[in-house]
This record gives C-alpha cells, sequence and structure tokens, in this order.
C-alpha cells in the first residue's frame, strides 16, 4: 500500500454539486438559480465592453510577459486603493494603506488568513451565520478555530441586529471578525448604516480586529455606496483588512483579479506590513498572473473606459433590482397571501428565499435549481425565465 491508499474522499463542495445536477438535467427548459455569477438577461456572463476595449488597447502595443512585482502590477495596486478607499482617503495620502494583487477574492482572503495566523496566531475568527460557505474552510485552513456570530433572522428575512450585537460583544479581545462589506452573500440582508456605526464602534471599543470582505462592490447601491463601510473603517484609529474581487464588477471571474489591502497606523507600520505580505506570496506563488490585473487597472485609469464601466456595472445593479421586483410582483399574483416583500430590501446577487429544503428538491423535480438553504441567484432570472420560475415557486408553496 502507498501512502496514498488511506486518503479518504474530501467532501464535496454543495454548490457545485448543483451545478453537477444542473448540467446532468436533460430538459431544456432547466434554470439554474444556484450559482454565484451574473447573467444577463439573455442568460449569458457578460463580456463588459470596456474589458473588450482594454484589452484591444492591450494587444494594440503587445508587451513581453516579464514577472511582476511580488505585490502586483503597480498601478493595479493603486487603482484597487482608490476605489477601495476613496480616491480622497487619508490613510492613503498618509501611506498607511498596502495593497497586494491577489488571485481573486479568495487568493486575498487567504494571504490575510495567513498573515493574520503569523502575527495574531491565538486569535479566534468569526463569520457571519451564514456565510459564504468558502470563508470557514479557508480560516481553518489558515490553521483557526473558526465560530459563528449572529446574522440572520429567518422571521424577518433580514439581519438579527440584536442577536449579532451579542455576538460582538461575547467576542474575546483580538478576535477577527469577517464581515461582508456589502451585498451579504448568501442571504442579501444588509446592516443600515446606523447599524454600521455601532458595529464599528464595538469592534473597535473591544479591540477586534475587523476583516472586510468586499466581493461585490457596485451591484448593492453604487461602486462609493458599497465602498462606504470600508471608509468609515478607515475613519477609527485601528488595524483594518479589506479582501475586493472584480470578479463579479468586471466579470472577470476566471481572469482571478482581486486584492488585499491592510491598514496600519502609521506609514513606517505600513512598510513593515508590505514586507510580510510580500513574503506569504512569495512563498506561496511568487507573483500574481499578468493580464487580469493590467485589464482592470487599464479600465480604471482611463477615463472613457472608467465610465465605460461605471456604466455597464450600473446596468448590472438595476437589472438585478428589476428582477427583485418583477419576482416580487409576479409572486403576490401567483401566490397571494404569502408576502415577498423582503426579496425587495434585500441587496445584491443573492436573496435567501424563505424555500425550505423540501420546496427546493420539489423545484428541482421541475428542473429548477436552487440551494438547499433556499439561496437564489437573483441574477441568473431574466425575462424569460421569470414566469417559469414563479409558476413552480407558487406550485411548491
Ligand atoms: N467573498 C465572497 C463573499 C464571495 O461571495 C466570493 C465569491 N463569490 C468571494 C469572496 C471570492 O471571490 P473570487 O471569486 O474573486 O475568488
Amino acid at each position: 500500500a502507498s501512502i496514498f491508499s488511506a486518503i479518504a474522499m474530501a467532501p464535496r463542495d454543495p454548490i457545485l454539486g448543483i451545478t453537477e445536477a444542473f448540467n446532468a438535467d436533460t430538459n431544456p427548459a432547466k434554470i439554474n438559480l444556484g450559482v454565484g455569477v451574473y447573467y444577463d438577461d439573455n442568460g449569458k456572463v457578460p463580456l463588459l465592453q470596456c474589458v473588450q476595449q482594454a484589452e484591444a488597447k492591450l494587444i494594440a502595443q503587445p508587451t513581453p510577459r516579464t514577472y511582476l512585482p511580488i505585490e502586483g502590477l503597480g498601478a493595479y495596486d493603486k487603482a484597487v486603493q482608490e476605489l477601495v478607499f476613496g480616491a480622497d482617503s487619508a490613510v492613503i495620502q498618509e501611506k498607511r494603506a498596502v495593497t497586494v494583487q491577489a488571485i481573486g477574492g479568495t487568493g486575498a482572503l487567504k494571504i490575510g488568513a495567513d498573515f493574520l495566523k503569523r502575527f495574531s496566531p491565538d486569535s479566534q475568527v468569526y463569520i457571519s451565520d451564514p456565510s459564504w460557505e468558502n470563508h470557514r474552510a479557508l480560516f481553518e485552513s489558515a490553521g483557526f478555530t473558526v465560530n459563528n456570530y449572529a446574522y440572520y433572522d429567518d422571521a424577518t428575512h433580514g439581519v438579527n441586529f440584536e442577536g449579532m450585537l451579542a455576538s460582538l460583544k461575547a467576542m474575546p479581545e483580538g478576535s477577527v471578525v469577517v464581515l461582508h462589506a456589502c451585498c451579504h452573500n448568501p442571504t442579501g440582508a444588509e446592516l443600515n448604516a446606523d447599524q454600521w456605526g455601532q458595529v464599528i464602534d464595538i469592534v473597535r471599543a473591544n479591540n477586534l480586529i475587523p476583516f472586510l470582505d468586499m466581493a461585490y462592490q457596485g451591484f448593492g447601491d453604487g461602486i462609493a455606496e458599497d465602498g462606504a463601510v470600508v471608509r468609515r473603517f478607515t475613519q477609527t484609529a485601528g488595524p483594518l483588512l479589506v479582501s475586493n474581487s472584480f470578479s463579479k464588477s468586471f466579470s472577470l471571474y476566471g481572469e482571478r483579479v482581486g486584492a488585499l489591502s491592510v491598514v496600519a497606523s502609521t506609514a513606517e507600520e505600513a512598510a513593515r506590513l508590505l514586507s510580510q505580505l510580500k513574503r506569504i506570496v512569495r512563498t506561496n506563488y511568487s507573483n500574481p498572473p499578468t493580464h487580469g490585473g493590467k485589464v482592470v487597472a487599464t479600465v480604471l485609469s482611463t477615463p472613457e473606459l472608467r465610465q465605460l464601466w461605471e456604466d455597464e456595472l450600473a446596468g448590472m445593479r438595476v437589472r438585478i433590482k428589476q428582477m427583485r421586483d418583477e419576482l416580487v410582483k409576479k409572486l403576490a399574483e401567483k401566490a397571494p397571501g404569502k408576502d415577498f416583500g423582503f426579496v425587495r430590501k434585500q441587496v445584491g446577487m443573492f436573496s435567501y428565499s424563505g424555500l425550505t429544503k423540501d420546496q427546493v428538491e420539489k423545484l428541482r423535480a421541475e428542473s429548477i435549481y436552487a440551494v438547499d438553504t433556499g439561496r437564489i441567484c437573483v441574477a441568473a432570472l431574466n425575462s424569460k425565465n421569470i414566469d417559469t420560475v414563479v409558476d413552480a415557486i407558487a406550485k411548491v408553496l
């Protein structure tokens, strides 16, 4: 027997399992609401015009593919900081923010997790209940014990804010608290500005370490609006980590473009932090790939392309909101007596629809695929499939 012969099968990814079942379904009218991807009204993943134009520019001036610096393309890291913190941010002017280009938002989270494990090894990590399913596994794989904080309220389909405050107050000093900066995945339930203020106060008063995960900037209320929480945190003293991703906002899933930014208390401290972040990158994959970072940096730093991106992103945001409206309106007609108005209040790509596991299984029999928890991707709805979805939901309720 070899050392490999006793290795057990790893558990299947629950969401990829849905996609496998969807792919195996031979019904041509099948609909997959289990995905975490934005589709346009034709059910296609968009290739943004701003991306195509940036790629055309890059191809017109071919450059050799030398290694990027360990921390990534300078123009990219700068553009990320301005987007995430705001161009006029004090943490940028004071050189207290450091940014490393990362392999998507996931890679950014993992660099941050490895960094925290090295310099705050005894911290507990807290993620929302529920959270993006990879948060737990990712921080556990970095060596942390991962706990939940109260977040979702089944009864209101919104945030259990009292529960969340109680959880935050009970966390030991030095705990890492992973917060979704906007567009909570999987629930769509959001804190309001006043509630965020209370969260920030407790995080700072109890010396917790905030790790803001921003995978959907621009999918909620707007680019600046969705980044507001990050900026509010930078206006308070204390450490801050921010992971961000362009997978959704640029529809560049496969290019793996994200970044980790860390805010220090002085420029000198920031330089030390950057040197340590670079060490983590160097020992994992040495330096990031060139193409996606160049595309995003080109779009963000070229005024016409930047405007085009903002318009295209607004288009995606508005379409998601329209689908929320349509879903609520059509369900009110087809399933009177059931109030789905909460779907309109939820924000971002996802909705915890309130459908039970049993109802989700019945939907599957109609070739409509959702996550067992009732999570649906609102961005997978479109003008052609929404009536089918509404009829099927009305039937299983
Ligand atoms: N954080 C959250 C909350 C996410 O939903 C996702 C992906 N959908 C990520 C991080 C990871 O982003 P990426 O695909 O860029 O790795």
